[in-house]
């Protein structure tokens, strides 16, 4: 198949749309986002890389880190994760209080806020340096030192971050935030901020695609069983309350962010990583969304 002819038609028909999407507006710095920015990055498993447009500028990664965190937090202490967090899809927003009160401070699943600073909790918990070994973890999982966090981005995040604060306050009353709460906000907004490439992202995600091997030395990151559980994670929760069109439409186990980034993996086959700041009601990357429906209609390369 000829993928660089693919993505390029992609990138040529999403661009010849009206994207009505709007770049978040909640965290400043954001905000400063060129919104035209778009690109496109597919990375194989047989070490082939395939690009168009932008997919070599950085953004933030922004909530795509939420997958990382959890990653490393089950290599950290497995199971005893799913003691303090669920597994099942929320059907609302990424930063929805709602259900948290009657779960008793127990989040639906990793991958929202709430489940997401319980994640962070955990990894405050277990590492001596927590910022600095969870960076170095990313680094390794995209074979480059060269990731960082945007320490602007953080502190920008921090000023505006009420309703992050109302999440681990809340989970905090309920026993399930065991580090204080500055602690683990400070680093929940660094996670957040980390930047990547469209290619640097989906090289790291590979190792999802791999059965939880490094792609370029075939080191053992995670057990294939706890491959196989992140990837239904992410299929079933990645996109929060579109996750299900998510599926429906494009067939892949995905993870968006709010800085346009988009990232999807085919099991043994490879990632695919969109970047197009232009977000919709569900605060998803309008264009990515698009771009990866059209990636897995044309090449048929879906899960399905
Ligand atoms: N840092 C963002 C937040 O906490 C991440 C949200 C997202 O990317 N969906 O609101």
């Amino acid at each position: 198949m000829d993928f660089q002819k693919i993505i390029n038609e992609i990138y040529t028909t999403c661009n010849s749309e009206t994207d009505k999407g709007k770049v978040a507006n909640y965290i400043p710095e954001l905000k400063k986002i060129d919104p035209t920015k778009f690109g496109i990055c597919l990375n194989t498993l047989n070490n082939n890389t395939y690009g168009v447009g932008n997919f070599n500028e950085k953004f933030s990664i922004q909530s795509i880190t939420k997958v990382f965190a959890l990653t490393l937090a089950l290599k950290l202490i497995g199971e005893k994760v799913w003691k303090r967090v669920g597994v099942e899809p929320s059907g609302d927003p990424f930063n929805s209080l709602v259900q948290l009160e009657f779960e008793k401070g127990i989040p639906r699943n990793p991958l929202i806020n709430s489940g997401a600073l319980v994640i962070c909790d955990i990894l405050v918990s277990n590492l001596k340096n927590p910022k600095e070994e969870f960076l170095g973890f990313v680094q390794k999982l995209s074979n480059n030192n060269a990731i960082n966090f945007n320490k602007t981005v953080a502190a920008s995040e921090k000023k505006c971050g009420f309703k992050n604060a109302a999440h681990i306050n809340l989970m905090k009353s309920f026993g399930n935030i065991k580090n204080s709460v500055e602690t683990v906000l400070d680093f929940y907004y660094h996670m957040c901020s980390i930047e990547m490439t469209c290619n640097e992202l989906s090289s790291s995600f590979l190792v999802y695609a791999n059965e939880g091997k490094l792609p370029y030395n075939n080191e053992e990151i995670i057990s294939k069983s706890i491959a196989k559980r992140i990837n239904a994670t992410t299929l079933l929760c990645g996109l929060y309350d579109e996750a299900g069109n998510f599926a429906f439409k494009v067939g892949l186990p995905g993870k968006s962010g709010v800085g346009g980034g988009l990232v999807a993996i085919h099991p043994n086959k490879y990632a695919i990583a969109v970047w197009s700041p232009k977000l919709n009601k569900k605060g998803n990357s309008n264009k990515g969304f698009k771009a990866l429906e059209l990636f897995t209609t044309k090449t048929e390369l879906s899960i399905f």
